[in-house]
């Protein structure tokens, strides 16, 4: 049998590599944020138009490239920034592989312009499919500007493969962030589709948080410090009560280089301990300095693991710088634990005439006298042995009833009708929606009626009421948006910035007008009526973490969910107070609802304990 292994050729190769380390635009974006960074550049420009599918560039005033340099940059295993074996042990750049461009050049069309600081003239390269098409001087200020075009144009089934264009933009702006949130002393401009989204001016770590988290910030974030000879840890933790639901900032860094640690992730979230409630979720921006002999720099390009030496002990440093920066904000937990013990019967309406309980006794009464009188005696001082009719017992829970309606005290109980367990549905609602309802622990209302025990939710039902109410506004399309006489100024994550301009149809269809502007900001110019008076970051941020929440766990259409979302959010929380008056609305509201017996969610709204659930408690 004759030979058949035979070399690749470098394109095929080079092709295969990229596979590897470009498997989206944002890879591309990731690669050339982090040349840029390593060529010492103070200034980066990133350009992206259609999610970074027909072009990307980024544009850099770093050292620049020679001639040879600039043609050697694209050839694989060629790299500055390591030369022998040893240096791969202290490795203080984002790239040492010489893979990259190799590998971005192999999929796309890409334009190299460069020039070193002290040249007159620079070099014009053109590469397609690993293939150098030009090559030339030219006049090009001093740095590096790479053009990356139709990405993918010679693997159509890669090019196929991308996503959503808000998907693919979702990752390449988490990238961006990733770069440029622990790079402050570089400036950033972001252009997408023409629009300037993002400018970023030179500043502290904290001043980039809030350009890229928004102004909200400034006052959530508690400083971590700690040095020690493993590890240097350097950043910020959000305040506990700033947690939120869905897995918002959460960024390690070590070295400059973004990591994913959920071992780390554990010492940070276990500090934290009993601050937050279970399933919310801190923010964190933390930067270890690690001895680069200390970490595997065996990793992956596109991977964002890192093994470090000292694991335990970086744990450990981690946990307690942690605690220390809470424990210095607070010693406490600001948690109101008591919320949730105390029964909350309402309050008497302001001006009622409060009497003092009138007691009855019978002043013949003798506890040791053993006869049958004692039953007599008890009924002729007025305690009738008879039994309370379900509106009567619902009247001791609601005493305010009582003033109302005195003639309800002598209602005559039909005993058969009372015990039967006949359940009549038309009625039903009607005996709900008659009954006047108490809150019990500011979580639930109660009131007793025909058919048992009614308790309901205070907050599904809630929920209920405003998710239809959002939906006959969205339905009415437009005619139900408040203006506001002076817009209101928003910030948000730029995830959330992304998903609010995704969703811009479905809140303006609400009643909502927002008008964005760069850096994730947006101003209000219009609200649906009812929110008219509020204040709204809080409202819409906790209504895109519903959202998120809600994409994961449930299949609904987007406007659904936006619906469903804001309702949530809204909706009355478990432990605020609600006056009688509120109760009432929002019975009677619940009750003009098609569906009163169900959340948009799918909760149960209303659960009836039946009398004779109650006798089963009394049995012994
Ligand atoms: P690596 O970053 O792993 O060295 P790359 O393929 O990303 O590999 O880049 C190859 C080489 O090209 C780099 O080592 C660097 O010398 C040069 N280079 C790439 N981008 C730039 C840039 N923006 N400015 C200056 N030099 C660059
Ligand atoms: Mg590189």
């Amino acid at each position: 049998m004759t030979d058949i292994i035979n070399l690749l050729p470098d394109s095929v190769a080079n092709q295969i590599a990229a596979g590897e380390v470009v498997q989206r635009p944002a890879s591309a974006v990731k690669e050339l944020l982090e040349n840029a960074i390593d060529a010492g550049a103070d200034e980066i420009k990133l350009i992206v138009k259609d999610a970074g599918k027909t072009l990307l560039q980024i544009i850099d005033n770093g050292c620049g490239m020679s001639e040879t340099d600039a043609r050697m940059s694209f050839e694989r295993h060629a790299t500055s920034k390591i030369h022998k074996a040893d240096d791969l042990f202290h490795i203080q750049t984002m790239g040492f592989r010489g893979e990259a461009l190799a590998s971005i050049a192999a999929i796309a069309q890409v334009e190299l312009k460069t020039k070193l600081h002290d040249r007159d003239i620079g070099s014009k390269i053109i590469v397609e499919g690993s293939k150098v098409i030009e090559q030339s001087e030219i006049i090009t200020p001093s740095g590096t500007s790479f053009t990356i075009k139709n990405l993918f144009f010679n693997t159509p089934a890669r090019r196929n493969f991308l996503k959503a264009p808000i998907v693919e933009m979702r990752h390449i702006n988490e990238e961006f962030i990733r770069v440029a949130l622990i790079h402050p002393n570089i400036s950033f401009v972001f252009f997408e589709d023409d629009r300037k989204k993002i400018i970023l001016t030179k500043g502290s770590l904290k001043q980039r948080i809030i350009a890229l988290f928004g102004k909200n910030y400034n006052s959530k974030l508690l400083s971590v410090e700690e040095n020690t000879t493993v590890v240097d840890i350097k950043g910020f933790v959000g305040k506990p009560e700033t947690a939120r639901k869905t897995r918002g900032e959460q960024y390690f860094f070590v070295n400059h280089r973004f990591i994913k640690h959920p071992y780390l992730n554990h010492a940070v979230l276990s500090a934290f301990n009993e601050l937050i409630f279970d399933g919310s979720f801190p923010s964190y921006f933390l930067h270890l300095k690690v001895d680069p002999a200390n970490i595997d720099v065996n990793i992956h390009p596109t991977k964002t693991e890192v093994n470090f030496k000292d694991e335990k002990a970086i744990y450990s440093i981690i946990r307690a710088a942690v605690k220390m920066a809470l424990g210095k904000y607070s010693l406490t937990p600001q948690i109101d634990f008591d919320v949730e013990q105390s029964l909350n019967l309402n309050p008497p309406p302001a001006g009622t005439e409060i009497r003092p309980p009138q007691i009855h006794y019978n002043p013949d009464y003798n506890p040791f006298e053993q006869n049958d009188d004692r039953k007599k005696t008890v009924d002729n001082n007025g305690f009738h042995d008879v039994k309370l009719s379900s509106r009567q017992i619902s009247n001791s829970l609601n005493w305010q009833e009582l003033y109302k309606n005195d003639a309800s005290n002598f209602e005559i109980v039909d005993d058969k009708k009372d015990d039967s367990e006949v359940f009549d549905e038309a009625n039903f609602s009607l005996h709900l929606k008659n009954s006047v309802f108490s809150s019990l622990n500011n979580r639930w209302l109660v009131s007793v009626i025909h058919e048992g025990l009614a308790i309901i939710d205070r907050q599904a039902a809630h929920e209920r009421v405003l998710f239809d109410r959002f939906s006959a506004l969205s339905e009415m399309s437009k005619g139900s948006s408040q203006r506001k006489i002076f817009p209101e100024r928003l910030q948000l994550s730029a995830t959330d910035a992304e998903l609010l301009i995704d969703l811009l149809p479905e809140l303006n269809a609400l009643g909502f007008e927002f008008n964005a502007l760069i850096n994730n900001e947006f101003d209000v110019y219009g609200t649906p009526p009812d929110l008219s008076n509020e204040i709204l970051l809080p409202i819409i941020e906790g209504m895109l973490d519903y959202y998120k929440l809600n994409q994961m766990e449930l299949k609904i259409d987007k406007r659904r969910n936006v619906l469903l979302s804001m309702a949530k959010k809204l909706s009355v929380r478990q432990g605020q107070e609600l006056v009688q008056e509120e109760i009432n609305a929002l019975i009677n509201a619940l009750f003009e609802s098609a569906l009163p017996a169900k959340s948009p969610s799918g909760k149960d709204i209303i659960a009836i304990i039946s009398p004779s659930e109650v006798a089963a408690k009394f049995r012994n």
